[in-house]
């Protein structure tokens, strides 16, 4: 119990999410929360950085009680255990990171031995204690919250920068607990990458059943970022872990007022209310995924499709009439008249699928045009033209391309007949789809059935919508695909969408979702922080300057954080960072070296820039 509200269990998925004002801001801390309960947050963060700002909760708690609004409130601490000791006599829930609640981070590799680990352990554990007692004796909860960033150096040194070394760190703390037998626990395993993220959780889940605990899970991606990136990376990340039934309570870190954070967390959640059922999915006895590791299936090479290539994107334009070449432009394809050339974005399309609607008009170079089989018969000669069969037409022997067969199945189509026919065809390539409710879990299924029947046919994961807002197209593709994307499956995507927003959104969906799951590179990137009371600089303006001005180059990665106390370690794996370190200064970071500091906040983001240019990643931005 979080005060009133019940999380794990039969309760419902709890939506939560954090204030960004100043702690001791109580009336602009009241009011935020306050739009953020509107919004439908159910429990609210702060951050309590010092004794003041936590002896400050009870300011807000009781002007948000006498405003009629009790919703319980968590406080945030880092690296100052005086201040959780206070605030946990005041908020109904206290979240400490074990990486840093008594431990200063030092960026330094340490050789621990046993005995010095051992020694180390003693010492949490005396700091730790007093605040697990006054926990039980006050009702209050406790999250203990585990960052992929802020990992201590005994756990680094040990375990390594590994989801093992996130568990390993939460374990610590919950074996203290359990010691003094204090329960009213919850647990998160958050990190930017979400590949880390997702097999930190489900292993914790492992080792947690080892040691007989089953303790609610919070979920979140921290330093998500923003916009369209920041939603598709939040549900590649906590999608993939509610698809399997994993999470109590979620919170999503976007670089943005945190009421917004609301409606998008709602939406990941509601899918699952109304998921009283789905079609029965047959059981399997042998599971050939590796859930903790990120492993890629095995398949042939087909073109351009499948082995060690990069996953493809291939659009849906069956639906649409009369194509012109300016119809190529949301496909990242732009004509140019005067020159008489296709200029080829990041983000084109590799592949579109045209149905029966045929074009007479030249295509850009990269793109390969699919059509249905009878239609693709018509322009069989011509170059970068393929077939999109059914099963059961692609099982009729027909006359097919001598280069790629788009083959469509779902799971039941998948007979002994068509598993041999598509071991035995070095040009197929399986499209899947599914109209299961639970159809990444009947994907993931026919994935299982091909890894264990030895077939390496490439497979592009199709699924189709309908109706849906541009947010909601990209949460529930960004679930379905990166849940199989993260276990390694799949060699390429394919999102049908009708009536779901521009060609263009459903084109940049599909490339932020190989984006957010790393498996395809194709823009920036930028982890930035969610912004708290400890930040120094407008985040959000920032952030939108310094993309504005680097937003062109692939595959950097930069980190954005607001405060130096966390922002270094939460950055984890950013090439450079931009990182507040008192009003109006900045300090600069190339990966985990500082390398200029306490820089005029009006200078910083040329400074950023400079630093780029200095390592050699900077090009300049290509102009229409
Ligand atoms: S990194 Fe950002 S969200 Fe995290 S504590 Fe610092 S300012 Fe707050």
């Amino acid at each position: 119990m979080v005060g009133n509200v019940g999380v794990g269990g039969d309760n419902p998925i709890r939506i939560q999410s954090m204030t960004t004002t100043d702690t001791m801001d109580t009336q602009a801390t009241v009011e935020q929360s306050i739009r953020m309960i509107e919004a439908g947050c159910e429990i609210v963060r702060i951050t309590a950085p010092s004794k003041k700002d936590a002896e400050n909760l009870q300011n807000i708690k009781d002007e948000l009680r006498a405003r009629g609004y009790d919703t319980p409130l968590v406080a945030d601490i880092h690296f100052t255990p005086n201040a959780a000791e206070i605030a946990a006599r005041i908020v109904e829930k206290v979240r400490v990171n074990p990486g840093n609640y008594a431990d200063k981070k030092k960026f330094e590799e340490l050789e621990y031995t046993d005995e010095t680990y051992q020694q180390e352990l003693q010492r949490i554990k005396e700091r730790f204690i007093p605040l697990v007692r006054i926990c039980k004796e006050e009702g209050t909860a406790m999250r203990i919250g585990t960052n992929h960033g802020s990992l201590s150096d005994r756990i680094l040194g040990r375990y390594g920068d590994t989801p093992l070394g996130m568990v390993e760190s939460a374990l610590e703390f919950l074996r203290i607990c359990q010691e003094e037998d204090y329960h009213n626990i919850i647990l998160s395993m958050k990190a930017s990458n979400t590949q880390v993220m997702v097999q930190a959780y489900r292993l914790l889940i492992v080792k947690m059943k080892e040691e007989n605990m089953n303790y609610p899970l919070h979920l979140g991606v921290t330093e998500a970022g923003e916009g369209e990136d920041g939603r598709i990376k939040s549900a590649v990340g906590i999608g993939t872990l509610l698809e399997d039934g994993i999470g109590d309570t979620v919170r999503v870190s976007l670089t943005e007022e945190p009421e917004f954070e609301i409606p998008v967390a709602r939406e990941l959640v509601r899918r699952y209310d109304t998921r009283k059922k789905h079609q029965n999915i047959s059981s399997i006895s042998d599971y050939p995924i590796d859930s903790y590791n990120y492993i890629r299936r095995e398949s042939n090479k087909v073109l351009n499709i499948g082995e060690k290539q990069v996953p493809i994107v291939m659009a849906d334009f069956s639906l649409k009439k009369k194509l012109s070449p300016a119809s190529f432009f949301a496909l990242g394809y732009r004509y140019s008249v005067p020159t008489d050339k296709w200029n080829i974005g990041d983000m084109a399309s590799d592949y579109v699928f045209l149905g029966d609607e045929e074009i007479d008009f030249n295509i850009p170079g990269t793109l390969g045009i699919v059509y249905h089989y009878d239609t693709w018969l018509k322009h069989q000669n011509e170059d970068r033209v393929y077939p999109f069969l059914t099963h059961k037409q692609y099982l009729e022997n027909p006359t097919l391309s001598k280069h790629l067969n788009i083959v469509y199945a779902c799971l039941p189509d998948l007979s002994t007949e068509l598993i041999d026919r598509l071991k035995s065809d070095p040009t197929a390539v399986l499209l899947i789809d599914s109209w299961n409710a639970h159809g990444m879990a009947e994907q993931r299924r026919l994935f299982v059935e091909l890894i264990n029947q030895k077939c390496t046919v490439p497979v592009i994961i199709g699924r189709a919508y309908g109706n849906l807002k541009e947010e909601e197209l990209q949460l529930h593709a960004a679930t379905d695909m990166g849940a199989l994307l993260l276990d390694g499956l799949g060699d390429g995507v394919f999102i049908a969408a009708e009536n779901c927003g521009s060609d263009q959104t459903v084109n940049q969906t599909a490339f932020g979702i190989l984006q957010a799951t790393r498996t395809r590179i194709s823009k920036t990137e930028y982890i930035s922080c969610p912004s708290c009371g400890r930040t120094l600089f407008d985040l959000q303006e920032t952030t939108a300057k310094i993309r504005a001005k680097t937003n062109h180059l692939k595959g950097v990665k930069i980190g954005i954080m607001g405060c130096i106390v966390n922002g270094p370690g939460e950055m984890a794996d950013a090439d450079y960072g931009y990182v507040g370190t008192g009003v109006g200064k900045i300090t600069l970071y190339k990966e985990k070296e500082v390398v200029q500091r306490n820089i005029p906040e009006e200078q910083a983001v040329d400074a950023l820039i400079d630093l780029i240019k200095s390592y050699g990643d900077w090009v300049e931005a290509k102009s229409d």
